[in-house]
């Protein structure tokens, strides 16, 4: 059921020219799925040879009809969302609703850029004196690298490569080796619906011997990754060493504000899910929970109740509301975070224990109490660990808020619209969602200030990364 997953270079499928492949691991069980082609240096230049050809045919294929070409993926993964949602689950872990949201979401995302396509207008500047055109071109960037995580295998693919296709660009991506089919299928859609050999290539690989290739290579002129802080500052240098464009999508460590006038009820209901959704493993994952004194112990004692009633199991269960972790890293990473918060002095309220032996299963948790010297005060959890702190006045919310080198989502509940107004303005931040949780939607920004990156991947923002901008004055004979 589950593929061998091969690469796709210059509009074929095929085994790394060495031969090599990895398995694929099922995170719920820890057995092995199937395999994934690793593709060495003579596969990647052949990648970007074919990224090359493809630009040049793709650049001068009219918007209409790339938008059309477009639109017939995004059909295509409507169709076949059913199947790739549950080979999401099997790679990853994630409810099979979670990976069929994913999945039709992926869709709504490649119909927008399709559309927007069609409106990467330039414009005509009045010029000072008569007889002169001043025009504003916009031109595609050229061929694109894209680094994308496991942690929403078709989702971070889908926002880089509609982006690039809509501007006009050809892209390599390097998918995810830990969730390598369900990209792989999201990519076949668009080849189905007939976009030119050359135009989308796909590789998978030792991660960083593909980006200390590509992101130099004079082939590529635009750079996007998502992943952690860490790696994006390494790979924005070797960007800038090369002069390569960058979008960044890196990590975040989420404050989410609740003030003493919110409604209690409707924020519980909200963050708690939002928590636990793909089992914390998102970059705007709620991680910081600043609640105001007088409903501090209201808040604590629903939220956890909450978070405790999660049922935990394989995605492909009914009824699982939280799977495993994707990979056995994340275990270590909570029990070592948990056990270092609580050996500082935190309360643990529920959870913060693996469970079972067998895949990668671990107890949503809460924490209170928590020393500000704590680990997980500073680094993103990435994981199923909710952080409950108190405070006393809006200027305390706000200095612990932006305290971190972080700035990607943030979360306010309050009834008042002053004080919406006013703690919107006040967080550094990409995004702040207040009263509600809606991020991510393919029309609006979404990215990241200070350590979380530079860049959007949604929004009319998106495809202006990928665009040049050319300045054109023409004089009459
Ligand atoms: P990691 O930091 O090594 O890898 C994170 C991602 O970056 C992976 O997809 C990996 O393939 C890629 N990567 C790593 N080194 C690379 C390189 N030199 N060149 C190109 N790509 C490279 O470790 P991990 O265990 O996979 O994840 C750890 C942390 O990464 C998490 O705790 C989380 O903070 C962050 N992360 C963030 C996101 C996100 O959505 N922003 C997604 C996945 C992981």
């Amino acid at each position: 059921m589950y593929p061998d997953v091969l690469l796709l270079i210059d509009g074929a499928w095929t085994q790394s020219e060495s031969g090599r492949s990895l398995p694929v691991v099922n995170p719920a069980s820890g057995e092995t799925n199937g395999t994934v082609a690793h593709a060495g240096r003579a596969d990647l230049d052949r990648a970007l040879a074919a990224a090359d050809k493809g630009f040049h045919v793709w650049r001068r294929m009219s918007a209409y009809d790339r938008s059309k070409l477009m639109r017939k993926a995004a059909d295509l993964l409507r169709e076949r969302a059913d199947s790739i949602a549950r080979l999401m689950t099997l790679e990853q872990g994630k409810p099979l609703a979670e990976a069929k949201g994913e999945t039709l979401a992926g869709a709504d995302v490649i119909d927008w850029f399709a559309e927007e396509a069609r409106r990467a207008y330039g414009r005509v500047v009045p010029a000072r004196a008569e007889g002169i055109y001043q025009l504003v071109l916009k031109e595609p960037v050229g061929p694109v690298a894209a680094f994308t995580p496991w942690n929403f295998p078709i989702n971070q693919v889908v926002r880089k490569l509609s982006a690039a296709l809509a501007a006009g660009c050809s892209i390599i991506v390097k998918a995810p080796e830990e969730t390598p089919a369900s990209p792989a299928e999201l990519i076949r859609c668009f080849v189905d619906a007939g976009v030119p050999a050359g135009v989308v290539n796909l590789v998978y690989g030792v991660p960083a011997e593909i980006s200390e290739y590509l992101i130099p290579h004079p082939v590529i002129r635009k750079i996007s990754f998502t992943g952690s802080t860490a790696i994006g500052k390494q790979l924005a240098a070797l960007a800038g060493a090369h002069m390569k464009r960058a979008t960044m999508e890196l990590g975040g460590h989420a404050p989410a504000i609740v003030f003493d006038d919110a409604d209690i009820e409707t924020a519980v209901k909200i963050l708690a899910p939002s928590k636990l959704r793909n089992a914390g493993q998102v970059c705007i994952s709620p991680t910081r929970f600043l609640v105001q004194e007088p409903v501090y112990d209201a808040f604590v004692e629903q939220f956890t109740a909450r978070i405790a009633a999660a049922k935990v199991g394989d995605g492909l269960e009914a009824g699982t509301t939280m799977g495993p972790l994707a990979n056995p890293r994340r275990i270590t990473a909570m029990e070592s975070f948990i056990g270092d918060a609580v050996q500082r002095g935190a309360t643990l309220r529920t959870g913060g224990n693996r469970i079972g032996n067998k895949g990668n299963f671990f107890e949503p948790t809460v924490l209170t109490d928590v020393p500000a010297d704590a680990r997980i005060m500073h680094e993103e959890p990435f994981g199923p660990v909710a952080v409950i702190s108190r405070f006393r006045t809006f200027d305390d919310a706000v200095t612990e808020a932006n305290r971190l080198p972080f700035g990607l989502a943030s979360y306010a509940y309050t009834r008042s619209a002053r004080t919406a107004n006013a703690i919107a303005a006040a967080v550094e931040a990409g995004m702040m969602s207040i009263n509600h949780h809606g991020l991510a939607l393919p029309e609006v920004p979404f990215g990241g200030v200070k350590d979380s990156g530079y860049g959007s991947e949604g929004g009319l923002e998106a495809i202006e990364a990928y665009l040049n901008t050319k300045f054109v004055s023409q004089a009459g004979l």
